[in-house]
């Protein structure tokens, strides 16, 4: 894991949505001294501001469509030349489709990718579940990590964790970004990238302790 944060290189992190990716994301940032890069995060940001690219990106989110590779790889090229990026990231959420990732190859040095895995049954009850407090940004869920209860009444659910966007985002993950996982079983191949697979199912502390095991594995 040292080795890792060493390095000029940035992991990713993989997983369809509410693998977890958000909530374990601290943790590994922690663990390796990478910021976190969330697209989602980021997207999300530009549609409160109203900019040009948030009215852009927003009927896409909305619909629970991914949002066009130009601009995501406009955001990123972007995000990347910020003096905090310069020792490597952590993406959440991104590369989402293999000509992100292709783009991605060209700017960053991806050195592992950490892959969340959970069930389509399981997904749905998480979203629908998932509150975030805009505050801290800290996720919570109903069932699974509830709020404290001081702060739940400030709590939000985001516009397109409904049931039926989740579908839409289900699809969209299938069709347009699980063919990525087998691009990057050929990149690892080809390279000396890593790639970790994680059970996702467990709790959220033992999917961490996974996480951070399989890192000092490396
Ligand atoms: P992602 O970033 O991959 O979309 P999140 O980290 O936002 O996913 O998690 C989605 C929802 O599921 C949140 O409400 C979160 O609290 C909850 N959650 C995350 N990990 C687990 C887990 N291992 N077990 C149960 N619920 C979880
Ligand atoms: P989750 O992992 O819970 O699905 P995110 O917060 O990562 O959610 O993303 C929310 C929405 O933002 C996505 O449904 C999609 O519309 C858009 N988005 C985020 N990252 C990307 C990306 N890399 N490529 C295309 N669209 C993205």
């Amino acid at each position: 894991m040292s080795a890792i944060s060493r390095q000029p290189s940035s992991i990713v992190l993989f997983g369809p949505p509410g693998a977890g990716k958000g909530t374990q994301a601290g943790k590994i940032s922690q663990l390796t001294g990478k910021p976190q890069v969330s697209t989602g995060d980021m997207l999300r940001e530009a549609v409160k501001h109203n900019t040009s690219l948030g009215k852009e990106a927003k009927e896409y989110m909305e619909a629970g469509l991914l949002v066009p590779d130009s601009i995501i790889i406009d955001l990123i090229s972007e995000r990347m030349k910020e003096s905090d990026a310069s020792g490597g990231v952590l993406f959440d959420g991104f590369p989402r489709t293999i000509a992100q990732a292709e783009e991605l190859s060209l700017i960053a040095n991806v050195s592992l990718v950490i892959m969340i895995q959970v069930p389509d049954e399981d997904i749905v009850e998480r979203i629908v579940g998932r509150r975030m407090d805009p505050e801290t940004g800290e996720i919570y869920h109903i069932n699974f990590n509830p709020a404290p209860a001081h702060i739940e009444s400030r709590l939000i659910q985001r516009k397109d964790d409904t049931e039926d966007t989740v579908r839409s985002r289900l699809n969209a993950y299938h069709e347009q970004t699980k063919p990525l996982s087998e691009w990057y079983g050929i990149f690892s191949d080809k390279t000396t990238m890593s790639i970790i697979t994680v059970d996702g199912s467990g709790t959220i502390e033992q999917v961490a302790k996974a996480i951070e095991s399989e890192l000092g594995g490396l």
